[in-house]
């Protein structure tokens, strides 16, 4: 399937020619002609898979030549997420005469008022914001055509329901509604009842197999070890940017400090780190000032930053989809990347359930040259190479081998 197949128009198709875009993405290749054709939708797709183009493309490509506006109207639920849609937005409509605007909180008025003013097409818009420049008038939405919830389990997440709904009552009823999200969860139903009319679900299950191109392992350790053993392979391994994914903000914390005290370049979003130091740690790791990110899984979902060298979870992810998520960051674009976990005696449940979820053991590895404290971890695989003996009469190895080590 390409992308001039599914009836956008061609401006909008130049546009994605110009990304280097040639398939579309698979909840793209559903939603896209659903839109067109005028449909409500329900587009669930786990994180990374293109749903913002799945919108925007057909959206602009039906809001046709500039008119009184906004004709349309996307939510999201923060402002980096809204500054990367809004992004998307420019680049795919980059040869219309489209105009789109950008709307969220922490900053001042002025600059917002006066884009109001000049007019726009599209509103891209975070939704308190948004409410006070509808209650001080800088704004109306009686002409909007389309509305997208996007990231919708986020916005729930982050209380924003309420306003939601009050921003869609000053939304005309004969409009498209679209809600994207990586989740369904029922408190979502109930909105898209109220809100949305006669959806069609486009729902993408979730990629259960990491990328080819992304070589994972397990680095079992004792917990006490866990911080030694992050440096040493950061001493070690050839890298040159890495996500760092920790369970819990108060991890994150921790380890970012640890970072900082052995001389890396380090920052870290989580969500009780102010929009600005967020927004100030995302802009530094993309433009390679800082090496290492260091992130939640709440934090990082949704945030379209790909492309690192190295993944490590410092703590293995709780729920199974997370892993293959959170190591899919790398690897991308046909590059092949590495996922490095660190497992402890306690995250053994943990693993056992996403080796059942990818349908696959992942490799244990050691890191050559450190000092290993014992942990029963190491017991526990040389059983499994020992049963392996017995039954098969042939494994001897030690049951592990030494990590991806390339030295700088
Ligand atoms: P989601 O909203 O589902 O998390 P995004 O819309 O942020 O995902 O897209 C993730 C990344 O994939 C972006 O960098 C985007 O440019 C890229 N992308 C989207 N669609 C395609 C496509 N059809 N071909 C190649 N890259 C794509
Ligand atoms: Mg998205």
């Amino acid at each position: 399937m390409r992308f001039s197949e599914l009836g956008l128009r061609a401006a909008i198709n130049d546009a994605v020619d110009a990304l280097g875009y040639v398939e579309p993405t698979p909840i793209q290749e559903k939603a896209i002609p659903l839109i067109l054709d005028g449909c409500d939708i329900i587009g669930s797709a786990q994180t990374g898979t293109g749903k913002t183009a799945a919108f925007s493309l057909p959206i602009l490509s039906r809001l046709g030549p500039n008119g009184p506006g906004p004709r349309c109207l996307v939510l999201e639920p923060t402002r980096e997420l809204a500054q990367q849609t809004y992004d998307n937005f420019l680049k795919f409509a980059r040869y219309t005469q489209l105009r789109v605007g950008l709307i969220y909180g922490g900053v001042g008025y002025g600059p917002q008022r006066e884009a109001l003013a000049r007019g726009v097409d599209v509103v891209v818009a975070t939704p308190g914001r948004l409410l006070d420049h509808l209650g001080q008038g800088t704004l109306r939405l009686d002409r909007t055509k389309f509305v997208v919830l996007d990231e919708a389990d986020r916005m729930l997440d982050m209380g924003f329901l309420p306003d939601v709904r009050r921003i869609l009552l000053k939304c005309p009823k004969e409009r498209q509604t679209l809600l994207f999200s990586a989740t369904i969860p029922p408190a979502l139903e109930t909105l898209c009842a109220w809100a949305l009319h006669d959806p069609v679900k486009v729902e993408i299950g979730a990629r259960r197999a990491p990328a080819e191109t992304v070589r994972h392992v397990l680095y079992p350790v004792a917990l006490a070890q866990k911080q030694a053993l992050l440096l040493a392979l950061l001493e070690q391994i050839h890298w040159e940017s890495v996500i760092l994914f920790c369970r819990t903000k108060r991890s994150a914390d921790e380890v970012v400090n640890v970072l900082k005290r052995a001389h890396h370049k380090a920052a870290v979003i989580h969500s009780d780190r102010s929009q600005k130091e967020r927004q100030q740690a995302l802009e530094g790791f993309k433009s390679g000032y800082y090496e290492v990110l260091v992130a939640t899984d709440v934090a990082a979902r949704g945030l379209d930053i790909a492309d690192v060298s190295h993944v490590i979870n410092y703590e293995v992810p709780e729920h199974p989809e997370d892993y293959v998520h959170r190591i899919g960051r790398t690897g991308r674009a046909q590059a092949s990347g590495d996922a490095f976990t660190l497992m402890t005696a306690g995250d053994a449940p943990h693993v056992a359930g996403i080796e059942r979820f990818i349908s696959k053991k992942v490799d244990r590895v050691k890191l050559e040259g450190f000092d290993y404290q014992y942990t029963a971890l190491f017991d526990e695989q040389r059983l499994g190479s020992l049963a392996d003996r017995k039954t098969r009469g042939v494994r001897l190895g030690k049951g592990y081998f030494y990590g991806p080590a390339r030295k700088r």
